[in-house]
């Protein structure tokens, strides 16, 4: 199975991937924990994306780009994995089609989590108190919002059009969300 989530931030896909990747046996591939682990280890990729990412922005798309190629061909990834964060624009769109086009491979489903934006902003302040993130003050977060509107949200036409959408309401409990996920990639 090959899986991409999509979803503003908030919404829950890093919770829900996770547990997926585990039920399905596959890599939970998140180019944010990419980012954040690099952050932390101070590499030359971490130092590049920090400050994006502390200003709310994407990373640019040829950095992030280079970063997933180089993921897939893990061995871990050739029998599936999900997506988690990628791809968040058009340009990003166009390279995966690339990527999988050159290992005669194709995503299966897109998961979309849909979340009403009050409850994704005090899930992501709260969450910002928990993890110490520097990503989720409230301003940073407002922006990243609107950037996922203007630069991610469109992708969501892009894979309805190609019958690939799956959207999943991402309130609820999270277990429950799960089931709905599973139900949806099964079908
Ligand atoms: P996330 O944990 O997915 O919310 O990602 C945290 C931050 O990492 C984002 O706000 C961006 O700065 C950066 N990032 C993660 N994925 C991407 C991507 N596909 N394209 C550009 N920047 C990204």
């Amino acid at each position: 199975m090959r899986i991409v989530f999509m979803g503003p931030p908030g919404a829950g896909k890093g919770t829900q991937a996770s547990l997926l990747s585990k039920r399905l046996g596959i890599p939970h591939i998140s180019t944010g924990d990419i980012f954040r682990a690099n952050v932390s280890e101070g590499t030359p990729l971490g130092k590049e994306a920090q400050s994006y990412m502390d200003a709310g922005e994407y990373v640019p798309d040829g950095v992030t780009n280079a970063m997933v190629r180089d993921r897939l061909t893990y061995d871990d990834a050739q029998s599936g994995f999900i997506l988690d964060g990628y791809p968040r624009t058009v340009e990003q769109v166009s390279e995966l089609d690339a990527m999988l086009r050159s290992a005669g491979i194709k995503i299966d489903c897109v998961i979309e989590l849909t979340v009403d934006v009050d409850v994704v902003v005090a899930r992501l302040v709260r969450r910002s108190a928990e993890q110490g993130r520097t990503d989720d003050t409230e301003e940073v977060l407002r922006h990243r919002l609107e950037v996922y509107a203007e630069q991610t949200a469109p992708l969501i036409e892009v894979y309805k059009s190609r019958n690939l959408l799956e959207q999943v309401d991402g309130l609820g409990e999270i277990e429950d969300v799960t089931a709905a996920i599973l139900l949806a990639v099964n079908a």
